[in-house]
C-alpha cells in the first residue's frame, strides 16, 4: 500500500489562501487523522489528495508517483489514483438496491459474478447491513446509508481510503462500533487511511498519527499520546482535551502564577520568556497539605469549590487564591465542597509555552 507525501502545498480559492504551506507525510499503511476546527482546511487537504481539487502550488505524491504538481503541469485524474472515498454527504444510487450499490464498484471493475457476490455479502455482513440487501437507499436511516457508503467503498479494496467525517450521522453506540470496525479493517488490510474529523476522541481512538490543523496550517503531527501530553503549542493544548487544559497566563497577577514562576525559575533557571503554563485536569491530584508534595511536584493551597459528577468520573473546581482550576478524576473523591487542601502536579506534567505560545521543552 502506498504512502502519501505533500510537499510545500498551497491552495487558494481566488484571493483566499485556504492552505498556506503544508508538508505532510502519511506512511504506507498508516491511519492518519486530520483533526481541527471547522474551516481549518481538513476537507480541502483530503480533496486535494483525492484529486477533486488541484494544488495551487507544491507537490503531491502517492507512493513514488507524483499525482499533482502545478509547477510540472502534472495532474492525475481522481479515478486513476487508486483511492476510495467516503464523504459526509455520501451519494448512493437511489434506483439501485443496497446490494447493487455495494456491488457497483466491483461490476465496474469487471469482477466475476460469483466473486462479486461473495465480496459484497462479506462487507455487508461486516458493516451490519446484511439484512438490508434488497431495500433501496430511501428506505434506510441516515446512519444505515452511511454504512452502505462505507461498504461500497470497502468492497473494491482501495489502496488508500479517504474518509471525511464518515461517522457523523451515526448515534453514539454505532459510532463506537464503526470505529472498532474501521480499526479492524485497517489492521486486516493495512490500507493507508486518511480520516478527517473535528472530534478529538474520534481521532484519539482511531489514529496511528494525528495531524492537527488550524487556519490552513499544520500545528502538530504526532502520535495521539504526544498530541495530548506534549502539545506543540497553545492551540493544540487547548483544542485537545476535555475538560480543557488549565492555563496560567504569566502576564497575569495572582498567587498561583507567581508560585508557578518561582517554581520554574528554581527548577529551570536556564529558561526565560515563559508566556504561560498549561496543566491538564487529569494531571492534578489533591493532598491534605504541603507535606503531601513529593520532590519535584508543583503545588499550592486549594479550596474545593464544587464537585461535578460526570458519570464514572468527577470534575473538581478548585479555588487557588485568585484563580479557578479544574481537575478530573476517575476515583470517587473523598473530599467535600469547602474542604481546604493542596493540589499537586508532577513537574513533568507542566506544559510550558513561550510568549508566542510554542512549547518550550519536550
Ligand atoms: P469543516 O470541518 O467545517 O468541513 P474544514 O476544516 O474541512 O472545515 P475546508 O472545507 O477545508 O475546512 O475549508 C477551508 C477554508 O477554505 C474555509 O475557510 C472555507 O470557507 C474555504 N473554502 C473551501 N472550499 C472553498 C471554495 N470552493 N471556494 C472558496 N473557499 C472555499
Amino acid at each position: 500500500m502506498p504512502g502519501i507525501t505533500l510537499k510545500n502545498v498551497k491552495k487558494s480559492y481566488g484571493a483566499y489562501e485556504a492552505i498556506h504551506h503544508l508538508d505532510l507525510e502519511v506512511a504506507d499503511g498508516e491511519f492518519l487523522c486530520l483533526l481541527g476546527p471547522s474551516g481549518c482546511g481538513k476537507t480541502t487537504t483530503l480533496r486535494m489528495i483525492a484529486g477533486l481539487e488541484n494544488l495551487s502550488s507544491g507537490e503531491l505524491a502517492v507512493g513514488p508517483r507524483v499525482v499533482d504538481c502545478p509547477e510540472r503541469a502534472t495532474f492525475i485524474a481522481p479515478e486513476k489514483r487508486g483511492m476510495g472515498l467516503v464523504f459526509q454527504s455520501y451519494a448512493l444510487w437511489p434506483h439501485l438496491t443496497i446490494e447493487q450499490n455495494v456491488e457497483f464498484g466491483l461490476k465496474l471493475r469487471k469482477v466475476a459474478k460469483a466473486d462479486r457476490q461473495k465480496r459484497t455479502a462479506e462487507v455487508m455482513e461486516a458493516l451490519g447491513i446484511g439484512k438490508y440487501g434488497s431495500r433501496y437507499p430511501s428506505q434506510l436511516s441516515g446512519g444505515q446509508q452511511q454504512r452502505v457508503a462505507l461498504a461500497r467503498m470497502l468492497a473494491v479494496n482501495p489502496d488508500v481510503l479517504l474518509l471525511d467525517e464518515p461517522l457523523s450521522n451515526l448515534d453514539a453506540r454505532l459510532r463506537l462500533e464503526m470505529r472498532a470496525e474501521l480499526k479492524r479493517i485497517h489492521d486486516q488490510f493495512s490500507t493507508t487511511i486518511v480520516f478527517v474529523t473535528h472530534d478529538q476522541w474520534e481521532a484519539m481512538t482511531l489514529a496511528d498519527t494525528i495531524a492537527v490543523m488550524n487556519e490552513g496550517t499544520l500545528q502538530q503531527l504526532g502520535k495521539p499520546d504526544d498530541i495530548y501530553e506534549r502539545p506543540a503549542n497553545r492551540f493544540v493544548a487547548e483544542f485537545v482535551g476535555s475538560p480543557p487544559i488549565n492555563i496560567l497566563e504569566f502576564d497575569q497577577p495572582g498567587e498561583l502564577v507567581q508560585g508557578a514562576k518561582r517554581f520554574l525559575a528554581l527548577r529551570h533557571p536556564e529558561i526565560s520568556g515563559i508566556g504561560s503554563v498549561g496543566i491538564r485536569p487529569e494531571a492534578i491530584s489533591l493532598v491534605s497539605g504541603k507535606d503531601g508534595l513529593a520532590e519535584g511536584d508543583f503545588g499550592a493551597p486549594a479550596k474545593v469549590a464544587a464537585i461535578l459528577p460526570t458519570g464514572g468520573s468527577w470534575i473538581l473546581e478548585l479555588e487557588t487564591g485568585d484563580q479557578t482550576i479544574f481537575m478530573n478524576t476517575h476515583v470517587a473523591p473523598s473530599v467535600h465542597e469547602g474542604d481546604r487542601m493542596w493540589f499537586r502536579v508532577p513537574a513533568r506534567a507542566l506544559n510550558v509555552f513561550d510568549l508566542k505560545g510554542d512549547r518550550i521543552f519536550a
